[in-house]
């Protein structure tokens, strides 16, 4: 990857931190950077001072998983820095720098907006409150977003659809501008439908709305869930005896308690036993896909995928995004979403083969077309 020349102003930032760092390494146990640098943050960030300049695959090498700053004593905000230059290798140059792999995301991040793979549709009884199910759910998993989404109209009448992208992982890749471009256009879809609740099931969806949409209150599907409760019958399924599983919290939830809490309720009332992963909660580790590390240093993030599902000896993972699940299974493990667990009691574990990036985009396309049927209130792409 290429290399920047950092602003005196971004080098004497890293000064600053460089000094704040007392090389106490309780950060690098969690850190998927230092595993691939082998740098410790002060070598890091006093090398990075000291040459003002950094090589890319410093900051494409980071998950943004925030471990770092949660656990860091002296307040040193490693991730932040990593975005900021992430962002400044992208307004420095004024196109995406070299070697970073932008093109898949762009392309991606362009399908996701256009109308043939998202719309909004609203029962005629609608109440401001939409699902917002994110881009990977749909892709991987369209019986299980059509089934939440049945359950939350039958429990919250009156509930939307909402089939969009929240831009996020434009905004990981550090294309700022573009992110305001597409996340003004998602706001104008909250306007136009006087959206005043969004129901997310993506975690990552639900920490991008929340940090950039202060006036729609974003709650997470677990919230929720544990709210209306779960489907009957669904109580006290209890594990497949010989079977054992571990739960992992995806990272982006890492500042939301309640959400951990809610997914706890949950599987306690699903009457299912599960072993909680050392690092988990707001400690909680990245699966290896955070901050588009599959894209822009594949091998990285499939060492981390790997380390991260040893962590534990359960034969399956369950957990609450669908990224994650993926990842667990590429670092070898089964994987369980929760949702799995509610609404598909028997066939778990999900023996199946993950669908291809084609059949993805028609799954995405097919569950935009049962949804247009679904409601007949209205909808912006008929
Ligand atoms: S955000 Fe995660 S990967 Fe990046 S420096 Fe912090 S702990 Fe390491
Ligand atoms: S936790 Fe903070 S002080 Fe300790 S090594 Fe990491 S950045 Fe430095």
């Amino acid at each position: 990857m290429s290399s920047i020349i950092l602003s005196e102003n971004l080098t004497g930032l890293f000064f600053k931190e460089a000094e704040k760092c007392i090389n106490c390494g309780a950060c690098t146990a969690g850190c998927p950077l230092y595993a691939y640098s082998g740098l410790s943050p002060q070598d890091l960030l006093s090398q990075i001072a000291r040459e003002g300049q950094i090589s890319l695959d410093i900051p494409y090498s980071c998950t943004l998983c925030g471990y770092c700053s949660h656990i860091c004593p002296e307040g040193v905000k490693l991730d932040q820095l990593m975005r900021e230059l992430r962002s400044y290798a992208f307004n420095e140059k004024g196109r995406p720098a070299r070697g970073i792999n932008y093109a898949p995301v762009k392309s991606h991040q362009k399908y996701s907006f256009s109308p043939l793979f998202s719309t909004t549709r609203v029962p005629s009884n609608y109440n401001g409150v939409v699902f917002f199910p994110g881009c990977s759910l749909p892709s991987f998993r369209p019986d299980l977003t059509e089934k939440t989404y049945l359950y939350l109209q039958e429990k919250m009448s009156g509930t939307g659809i909402m089939l969009k992208c929240c831009a996020g992982p434009t905004l990981a890749m550090g294309d700022e501008k573009k992110f305001q471009q597409y996340y003004h256009e998602l706001e104008q879809e909250f306007a136009q439908w006087g959206v005043k609740k969004v129901i997310t099931a993506c975690p990552n969806c639900y920490k991008t709305i929340k940090e950039n949409s202060g006036q729609i209150e974003a709650v997470s599907l677990w919230e929720i869930l544990r709210e209306i409760g779960i489907p009957e019958g669904a109580a006290n399924r209890k594990n497949k005896p010989h079977l054992s599983l571990a739960l992992h919290d995806p990272c982006p939830t890492r500042s939301y308690p309640t959400v951990h809490d809610s997914v706890r309720f949950i599987l306690n009332q699903l009457g299912i036993d599960f072993a909680e992963f050392k690092f988990n909660r707001q400690k909680t580790l990245c699966c290896g896909a955070g901050g588009m590390l599959g894209i822009t240093n594949p091998p990285a993030a499939l060492s981390w995928m790997k380390k991260r599902a040893g962590e534990t000896k359960a034969e399956i993972i369950i957990t609450y995004c669908q990224e994650c699940a993926v990842s667990m299974q590429k670092g070898g493990k089964k994987s369980l979403h929760l949702l799995d667990l509610i609404f598909n009691p028997g066939v778990w574990p999900n023996e199946k083969k993950n669908p291809t990036s084609l059949r993805r985009w028609y799954n995405r396309y097919r569950i935009k077309k049962a949804f247009n049927k679904f409601n007949p209130g209205g909808s912006k792409d008929g």
